[in-house]
C-alpha cells in the first residue's frame, strides 16, 4: 500500500528550463534551490538540472554547504548573505557568490579585510541588492551610492559588483508597480558593468523588460506556475512533483451522519467514503476546507470533513468502484497544484515546500504525456 509519496519527474525539469529559456532569450538562468529546492528535494534536484544552467539560489548559508558536500561546482549564489564574521570567513573559503543587502553585511566586509589578505583567497561576486519597492531587503535608492562607494574599498570583492533587486507585485499583469520598480532600478544600474537581474519566474512570464543578465527562477522549473489563477500547464510547464497515495479505507457513508474530528460535515446523502493515507504530518494543510478537490481513479472528488494528522476523507459518490489501495493524487499531473492551492487559500509554493520529513521520494526520468 502506498503512503505519502512524491514521484518526482526529472525529465520535467529540462523541459520547464527550455520554456523559461523561450521568454529569457540568452540571459542567465539561475535556478533557485531554496527550501530542499521547494520541498522536490535539493540534493536530488540539482544533479538532474540540465548543465546549461549557470548557477544555483539558495536562502541560507547551510543550504548552500549542503550542496557542496553533494559535490556540485555550479556557482552558488546566497541570496540572503551572510549574517557574520565567521559566516562570511565560509562564503569566502567555499567560493559562494553572495547578495549583500545591508549596511551590517558591508562592515562585516570591511572587517574581514584583514584576514581576507592573510589567507590569499580569490574574491567573492558581490550581487548588491536594491530596494526598489518590496521594502524586505536592499539598499534604499539614496543608500546605493554609499554602498557602492564602501564595498569598492574591500579587497575582498572581485570587480565588477553584480545587481539584483525583487519584485513584489510582478504575479499581476496589469500593476504597474513593476514598472515603476523596473525604472528605478534601470536607472541605479544605469552604468553598472556586472550582472544584472531583477526577474524571478513572474518577471520572466509577465514583464520582458525584466529580463536583463540574468533571471532567477523559481517554483516555474518545478513546473509551477508564479500565477495562482493560471496554471504551469497554460504557460506550457510540466509538474515536476506528482504527490500521490492510496485509499486505506472505503466505507459506506449514510445520510445525516458527520465526518471526521469537530464533525464538521454532515453527510446529505448516502454515499461511498474513502479515507486517504495522507495528513497534516505529510504536509497537507489541516485548513484545506471540505470541496478541496483530489483525484481519484481519474475523477476529483471532495475532501470531506477536517483533515487530521495521517489521513483525510473523500466522498467517493454512492456509484462508486474504487478499492482500497487504489491511487489518489493529491496535485500534480492531472490535477494542477494551483487549483487545489486555491481551494485551500494559499499558493502551490506552499503545498509543494511544506512536505515534512515522512513522505517518501520517487525519483524517475519519464517522459510525459503532452
Ligand atoms: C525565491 C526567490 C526567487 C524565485 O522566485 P520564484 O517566484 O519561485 O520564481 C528569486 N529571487 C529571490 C531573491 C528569491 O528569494
Amino acid at each position: 500500500m502506498k503512503s505519502a509519496t512524491a514521484v518526482i519527474n526529472t525529465a520535467a525539469l529540462t523541459h520547464n528550463i527550455e520554456v523559461i529559456r523561450q521568454f529569457t532569450g540568452d540571459s542567465q538562468i539561475w535556478v533557485m534551490v531554496k527550501a530542499n529546492a521547494y520541498g522536490h528535494g535539493m540534493t536530488e534536484i540539482v544533479h538532474h538540472l540540465p548543465h546549461n544552467i549557470t548557477g544555483l539560489g539558495v536562502a541560507r548559508i547551510d543550504e548552500a554547504l549542503k550542496l557542496r558536500a553533494h559535490s556540485v561546482v555550479k556557482p552558488i549564489l546566497l541570496l540572503e548573505g551572510y549574517f557574520s564574521l565567521d559566516e562570511l570567513v565560509v562564503v569566502a573559503r567555499s567560493g559562494f557568490q553572495t547578495v549583500i543587502h545591508s549596511m551590517q553585511q558591508i562592515t562585516l566586509l570591511e572587517q574581514f579585510e584583514g584576514q581576507y589578505r592573510a589567507e590569499g583567497l580569490p574574491p567573492i561576486q558581490v550581487w548588491l541588492k536594491i530596494d526598489t519597492g518590496m521594502h524586505r531587503l536592499g539598499f534604499r535608492p539614496e543608500e546605493v551610492q554609499t554602498a557602492i562607494e564602501r564595498i569598492s574599498r574591500c579587497r575582498s570583492v572581485a570587480n565588477p559588483l553584480h545587481f539584483m533587486s525583487h519584485f513584489s507585485c510582478a504575479d499581476e499583469r496589469d500593476n504597474d508597480y513593476t514598472q515603476q520598480q523596473l525604472d528605478i532600478f534601470s536607472q541605479l544600474t544605469r552604468d553598472c558593468l556586472g550582472i544584472r537581474s531583477i526577474a524571478a519566474s513572474s518577471g520572466c512570464f509577465n514583464w520582458p523588460a525584466s529580463i536583463y543578465d540574468a533571471v532567477r527562477p523559481g517554483i516555474s522549473v518545478y513546473g509551477i506556475s508564479p500565477m495562482n489563477e493560471i496554471s504551469g500547464r497554460e504557460l506550457g510547464l510540466r509538474p515536476v512533483m506528482t504527490m500521490i497515495s492510496s485509499l486505506i479505507a472505503v466505507r459506506d457513508g449514510k445520510k445525516g451522519e458527520s465526518i471526521g474530528y469537530g464533525a464538521t460535515w454532515t453527510l446529505q446523502s448516502d454515499t461511498k467514503l474513502g479515507v486517504v493515507a495522507m495528513g497534516y504530518g505529510d504536509g497537507y494543510p489541516r485548513c484545506a476546507p471540505s470541496g478541496t478537490p483530489v483525484l481519484v481513479n481519474g475523477r476529483r472528488v471532495p475532501l470531506l470533513g477536517r483533515v487530521s494528522m495521517d489521513m483525510f476523507i473523500v466522498d467517493l459518490g454512492i456509484n462508486s468502484l474504487d478499492c482500497v489501495g487504489d491511487e489518489v493524487i493529491l496535485w500534480g499531473e492531472d490535477l494542477p497544484v494551483e487549483e487545489v492551492s486555491r481551494a485551500i487559500g494559499t499558493i502551490g509554493y506552499e503545498l509543494v515546500t511544506n512536505l515534512t520529513s515522512r513522505v517518501k521520494y520517487i525519483y524517475s526520468e519519464r517522459k510525459n504525456r503532452e
